[in-house]
């Protein structure tokens, strides 16, 4: 399996973002922090701020994106090759062996969590291969 498929599916971060906007939120954001959905836009890209608790935030917070600097297409793969060793995942993907541990820790943490977020982005990305 190569990352060319999902780069193609997912052409910058940005197309990462929307597309987890859709599985989190059904695309209407909601505040991570208290739950509420009503937000102001904040000018730099994909941010909102809550209009209860005034938090900024964007999709990934709090999620196992949260404050990655892995880019969002080699954690999608990393998702759908959850059964590869930490050496293996960082030979294919091109981290380190420590970051991609924390990668898969933080997957397997969101496979107990949120499978129905998992299992999305594994069938989306599935498709991209097959
Ligand atoms: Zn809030």
């Amino acid at each position: 399996m190569s990352l060319t498929p999902i780069y193609k599916r997912f052409k910058n971060q940005k197309e990462c973002i929307l597309y987890l906007e859709g599985i989190f939120w059904d695309g209407s954001p909601i505040c991570p922090f208290c739950g509420y959905r009503k937000y102001n836009t904040i000018q730099t890209e994909n941010r909102y701020r809550c209009k209860a608790c005034k938090s900024p935030f964007s999709v990934t917070v709090l999620t196992l994106f949260h404050k990655t600097k892995v880019d969002l297409q080699k954690w999608f793969f990393a998702v759908s090759n959850d059964h590869l060793t930490c050496r293996k995942l960082a030979k294919q993907i091109g981290v380190t062996k420590d970051t991609a541990h924390f990668m898969l820790v933080r997957i397997s943490i969101a496979r107990r969590n949120r499978p129905d977020i998992i299992n999305k982005i594994k069938k989306e990305i599935y498709e991209q291969y097959y």
